[in-house]
């Protein structure tokens, strides 16, 4: 097939920018009738579903068309009950004694069958989160799969990752994530979990917990023994109850910074070992010695792509007074060709907002941009009547102090900040209470260093963003959390070192 581009009207020098907007992609859907989403799903307990002592279901939806696709159990306090002592005895009676290259097996064989069924495990992650298939499709699960394969590569060399000492698992842990990656961030917690020794108790987000219980299935098809993963569904108090479990030795726990400090307060004084990876409002800093249209890609890449759902999104941009004008100009003619709509559409690059309760965050955020007087710039493309919006939006003007500048608006919204040295760009890219990840751009490799020993944060692209690997630690400072997940470093918080 040569291509589908289509365009309505005849491109006409001197009217690049406009006649750009009115380019089309002939649609593209991804096929659907595949993929095998139950009609309901039972809580996945020593190594079966059963159904939620609460007696009660919720409605999952797709936040694209607002159609019900699934319901998922509320797990109650007992329920939580039930998967611990499971998660207990599975650790006492088989996974802490078995030959750790035993354990290997059954991670690998998870990531084969992550592999086999990647196809579907993507659609059912855009139908459920919203995100574009091809975001889903080339990064959320082939990257779910690699995390397992890295890390069964570690469960028979642990003493080789932690040299002179013996290594013991922690023991039961419960591990919470959030909705922007999720099936991604079930793979991050559960294969450096289970290759050091521990079981697990996981409760996804409430929005997005499909594909976690696609994995369940995938875990009891790879005979995994019973009660090594339960998955729980339900919301905060689902949440809560698993933090507060006495029989719990390690929580770690992806999402919001409020959260998270409720999280650490409820586990001061107890024995429990904790992780946490919260918010983020990394800066994109753009010297004017840097390759202009190749930054423009990586600010589009590091904000728009995946609706800006990222913690590690670059939703500051910091730009060198000298090139403000191109810069801006280039991205609202970058913005223009953005396309926004059916997640299922493999042309789509930014699709729907995660949840109603997100999109009004967003929607309140971006009023008080211009209320604090930024000047906004958004895409005029059209969206959907029904599902859940953002077109893709930047500010310019922004004052350091304003809401948009130090709050995670966790949206397709960028906000526009200027600077002349690069020390005056250290000093102003530091000032958020937090510090994940950061981007710097220019052309000099002596600049890249100094900056990323300056920047107080967890991890530093350089003349990129947003690439990720398993073998390559991942995590904040001050207000982002603290431990590392991913790579060498993601194995600790799941030993206990003597
Ligand atoms: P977001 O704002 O990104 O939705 P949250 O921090 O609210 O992030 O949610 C992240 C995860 O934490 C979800 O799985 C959610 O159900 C869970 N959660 C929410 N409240 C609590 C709580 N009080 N204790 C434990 N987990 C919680």
């Amino acid at each position: 097939m040569t291509s589908q581009l289509e365009t309505r009207d005849r491109l006409t020098p001197g009217a690049a920018s406009s006649a750009l907007a009115e380019w089309h992609y002939s649609p593209s859907l991804e096929a659907t009738d595949h993929v095998k989403i139950q009609p309901r799903y039972n809580l996945f307990i020593g190594g079966k579903f059963v159904e939620p002592h609460s007696k009660r279901w919720f409605e999952t939806i797709n936040p694209a068309t607002e159609e019900t696709l699934s319901e998922m159990a509320e797990a109650d306090a007992e329920d939580v009950d039930r998967a611990v002592k499971e998660a207990r005895r599975a650790y006492e009676k088989t996974w802490r004694k078995i030959a750790p290259s035993e354990r290997a097996k059954y991670i690998y064989r998870i990531a084969r069958l992550i592999q086999e069924k990647s196809r579907g495990l993507a659609v059912a992650e855009t139908m459920n989160g919203g995100k574009p298939i091809k975001e889903s499709r080339d990064v959320d699960i082939p990257l779910a799969a690699a995390h397992f394969f890295y890390y069964a590569g570690w469960a028979d060399k642990l003493e080789y990752a932690f040299p002179n000492r013996t290594v013991s698992p922690v023991g039961v842990a419960g591990q919470i994530i959030p909705w922007n990656f999720p099936l991604l961030m079930a793979a991050w917690k559960l294969a450096p979990a289970l290759a050091a020794g521990n079981t697990v108790v996981l409760k996804p987000a409430e929005t997005t917990s499909i594909t976690s219980l696609m994995l369940a299935e995938i875990i009891q098809e790879a005979d995994l023994p019973p009660g090594v993963v339960n998955i729980i569904t339900g919301a905060g108090a689902t949440g809560a109850a698993l933090v507060n479990h006495a029989g719990v030795d390690k929580i770690a726990f992806t999402g919001s910074t409020e959260v998270g400090k409720r999280i650490q307060r409820s586990l001061a004084g107890t024995h429990k070992k904790l992780t946490l990876e919260l918010g983020g409002k990394a800066p994109n800093i753009v010297f004017e010695d840097a390759p202009i249209d190749q930054a423009v890609e990586g600010i589009i890449n590091g904000i728009y792509f995946n609706q800006g759902h990222v913690c590690c999104a670059g939703s500051r941009l910091f730009l060198q007074e000298s090139i403000l004008e191109p810069v801006v100009r280039k991205l609202r003619e970058r913005i223009g060709t953005l396309r926004v709509g059916n997640p299922l559409d493999k042309n789509t690059d930014v699709g729907a907002i995660n949840s109603r309760a997100q999109l009004e965050k967003i929607q309140e955020l971006v009023e008080s941009g211009t209320e604090e007087g930024a000047e906004i710039f958004q895409s005029s493309c059209s969206v959907p009547d029904r599902g859940f919006w953002f077109r893709p939006t930047f500010f310019t003007g922004v004052a350091a102090s304003s809401r948009i500048a130090q709050e995670e608006i966790f949206g397709p919204v960028l906000s526009v900040l200027t600077f002349r040295t690069p020390e005056e760009a250290i000093e102003k890219a530091n000032n958020t209470p937090y510090g994940l990840s950061a981007g710097v751009w220019t052309e000099k490799g002596s600049r890249i260093l100094k900056m990323a020993q300056k920047l107080r944060a967890g991890v530093i692209w350089a003349n990129t963003y947003n690439k990720f690997d398993p073998a390559s630690p991942f995590g904040g400072y001050k207000e982002s959390g603290f431990g590392r997940e991913g790579g060498l470093h993601g194995l600790s918080p799941y030993v206990v070192l003597t």
